[in-house]
């Protein structure tokens, strides 16, 4: 089944075209035009989605639940054409994009089932005691409830499990939020036919259509139109630094600031630990070019950064991976923008002060290959430059002279999602050390494997400090990230009937 775009937007179940146009830029296949959004296409969707709100914040669980998983269905309906336009895109593989579409309906089916078990709902009760002295205590429950239309902004290199109907849609859907979606200009035909799905699940439901809009983008003043209306409540957002930041300062900047969930840049180092390394640093090399590599580096957790102690060991460690790397072939990089961003830092970095290069690449337009440099921890610690995030199969190999400037690393280590210790049992000793400090930097700390792969379950947590994320309180993948949609209400002495059902 072969989808043609036709470039428009949903706005409240209407798909609805503009005059001006942008056009896609596909790794392969066709470009096709798209109509670009504006500030009065958002407050259309908006207002909607307020409207809706009094409907679909109130429905059952059940109701919801229902919904969630008919997203799911629907996706899956579309699976074929999903994945072409999907690959032709982002240049992603076609298993990639079979692969992440499991884990955006695996997503959905989980919110579906969370929501069903209640706990979310973090539900307490102190009931009243009219003797006490000196003064009785009223009944008080309390319960979180759902906030009001959510902004997602789709993800360049998600292109289904962070974007239109991703993390964030699903996690906002299920605490009862209706959701405007601003489209990533990386995948819009992409974007379009997952909305496609969206909209015949609320068909199916019998949801108001106010529930999800997608606006796709093509200029800066839709996405700061989202984030700036009165309207929104929340935004959940994956990109880069720069743009996170300036989104997060306008949410501030707001007459009534609003919580702007922004999933960042990370280097997610890996602490190499003496005894593993001895044991296994040419597996270990050889795992972490995998790591590396993989997707072309474009995932937040890309291990961008491994500490060593200096020796031998380390040595043979370093030069299993930049054999693996110098294997590895060049990879479609999601966007020309993104391309040149990797090519050029990967030069600002060969240009500072005591990097050493072991691996350099020519990478053609489109395409990344791996880069492999090595400095020393104390030029590392004194340089801010080192410790950014270059987005693609970049390693730099920060080298101490021993366990206490090892440590010093960990204390200078900005917000990241991730920080990762390879270590045998030898090693405990050192591990106990970085341990207190790793766990200040980052919202995940993993032993003996790579951060890549991030699970979808109860227990993640995928955020961070600080540049890592702009709320270190709270996660973007796995059911705790539906706190993100939700506030705390507590109710005094309301009658049962009066009561919202699920505290009855
Ligand atoms: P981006 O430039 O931050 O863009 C993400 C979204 O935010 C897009 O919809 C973009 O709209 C919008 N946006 C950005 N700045 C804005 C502003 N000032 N005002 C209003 N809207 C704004 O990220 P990207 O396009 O995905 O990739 C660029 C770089 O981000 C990559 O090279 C990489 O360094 C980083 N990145 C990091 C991660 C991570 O997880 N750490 C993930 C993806 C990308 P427009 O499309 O209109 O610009």
């Amino acid at each position: 089944m072969t989808f043609t775009p036709h470039g428009k937007h949903l706005i409240a179940g209407n798909w609805i075209g503009t005059e001006n146009t942008f056009t896609s830029e596909p790794a392969h296949g066709s470009a096709h035009s798209f109509s670009a959004g504006t500030p009065e296409l958002v407050d259309q969707a908006v207002k909607a989605a307020e409207d809706a709100f009094w409907t679909y914040g109130y429905a059952s669980r059940a109701d919801r639940a229902g919904f969630l998983n008919a997203i799911a269905d629907e996706i899956e309906a579309r699976a074929e054409a999903i994945t072409e336009i999907g690959t032709q895109e982002t240049g992603l593989p076609e298993g990639r994009l079979n692969g992440e579409r499991g884990r955006t309906t695996g997503q959905l089916r989980l919110f579906a089932e969370h929501i069903l078990k209640g706990d979310y709902l973090d539900r307490r009760h102190d009931p009243a005691l009219p003797d006490r002295q000196p003064l009785p205590r009223p009944d008080l429950r309390m319960m979180q409830r759902p906030i009001g239309p959510v902004a997602v902004f789709g993800a360049s290199n998600f292109p289904l499990a962070f974007s239109t109907a991703g993390g964030d849609t699903a996690a906002a859907l299920a605490a009862g939020c209706p959701v405007v979606v601003k489209g990533h200009g990386a995948h819009p035909g992409t974007a379009e036919i997952v909305a496609e799905a969206i909209h015949a699940a609320i068909a199916k439901c019998g949801l108001p259509a106010g529930v999800f809009s997608l606006i796709q983008g093509g200029n800066r003043a839709v996405g700061q139109a989202l984030v700036q209306h009165p309207l929104i409540r929340a935004v959940g957002f994956t990109g880069s630094l720069g743009g996170g930041r300036a989104l997060f300062d306008l949410c501030a900047q707001r007459p009534e600031p609003i919580p702007f969930y922004g999933e960042l840049g990370s280097v997610n180092p890996m602490f190499m630990l003496p005894s593993a390394i001895a044991a296994r640093g040419a597996e270990l090399g050889k795992g972490w070019a995998g790591s590396l590599a993989m997707g072309a580096g474009q995932f937040c957790t890309n291990p961008g950064i491994a500490v060593v102690l200096e020796g031998a060991e380390a040595d043979a460690f370093v030069e299993a991976t930049r054999a693996a790397l110098s294997e590895a072939g060049g990879q479609v990089m999601l966007t020309d923008g993104i391309a040149k961003a990797y090519t050029s830092g990967a030069k600002a970095m060969a240009g500072q002060p005591g990097v050493q290069d072991l691996l350099t690449s020519t990478c053609d337009q489109r395409e990344a290959k791996p880069f492999l440099f090595k400095v020393s921890a104390a030029d590392w610690t004194g340089n801010h430059t080192l410790a950014e995030e270059v987005f693609g199969p970049l390693g730099l190999v920060v080298v101490a002279r021993d366990a206490e400037e090892m440590t010093r690393v960990a204390h200078s280590l900005s917000g990241q999602l991730t920080a990762t210790l390879h270590m045998d049992d030898a090693d405990a000793d050192l591990a106990r050390r970085l341990l207190p400090v790793l766990e200040r930097k980052a919202g995940r700390v993993l032993a003996n494997g790579f951060p890549t792969g991030v699970e979808v379950c109860d227990a993640m947590v995928h955020g961070g400090p600080y540049p890592a994320s702009t709320n270190f309180g709270a996660t973007s993948v796995g059911t705790l990230s539906i706190r993100r949609f939700l506030r705390p209400v507590c109710y005094q002495n309301l009658p049962q009937s009066v009561l919202p059902d699920d505290l009855g």
